[in-house]
């Protein structure tokens, strides 16, 4: 890339670091030209494919944004939405998509929130997945209730049959019509 300061359409890396979330990489540069030194900031591209069709960047501050209005009057602090916006970020990146749609970006934030806070969650989940009944709180309820009591009994014996249950649930969770949900 070329200096900032006289153009040079060249430069030298002189030192690179990686962030502590592995998420980007800092890298000082020199130019041979002038002499001076810049840095530049490397991450993957991560955007986000609008209803619209417009394509906009990923934002943590709208993930955070969106789950703050589920937790209104919940106990979530602003550090809890930080990481979990961190979480939907670190996942979202794991899938190796470098575009994204709402609906991939409400899945990966389910997750996380309902781990948060479960009323949040259920709030949530009935607009990502455009409950219209009662019943479709009932069955998001029992899959909650479900699990929780499935946690609080004893371990499985073997990790298998546990890891094909939630897998099984999740499935569940998931299924059906999806509206998107309002991303802002
Ligand atoms: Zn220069």
């Amino acid at each position: 890339m070329h200096c900032p300061f006289c153009r040079h359409p060249d430069s030298r890396v002189v030192d690179s670091r990686t962030s502590d979330d592995g998420s980007s990489i800092r890298r000082r540069r020199q130019c041979p030209q002038c002499g001076r030194r810049f840095t530049t900031l490397e991450t993957a591209s991560l955007s986000v494919v609008k209803r619209s069709g417009v394509t906009e960047p990923f934002s943590r501050e709208k993930i955070v944004g969106g789950v703050r209005k589920a937790c209104q009057g919940r106990p979530v602090s602003e550090d809890d939405l930080a990481l979990l916006a961190q979480r939907v970020e670190e996942t979202l990146r794991g899938n190796g998509t470098a575009e994204l749609d709402a609906y991939e970006i409400g899945l990966a934030i389910l997750g996380p929130l309902r781990e948060l806070d479960e009323v949040a969650y259920l709030r949530f989940a009935s607009v990502y997945q455009a409950f219209e009944s009662l019943e479709d709180f009932e069955s998001a309820i029992n899959l909650l209730r479900a699990d929780r009591a499935a946690s609080t009994e004893e371990p499985a014996p073997d990790d298998q049959s546990a890891e094909s249950a939630s897998g099984e649930l999740t499935e569940t969770v998931l299924g059906g019509e999806s509206a998107l949900p309002p991303m802002r």
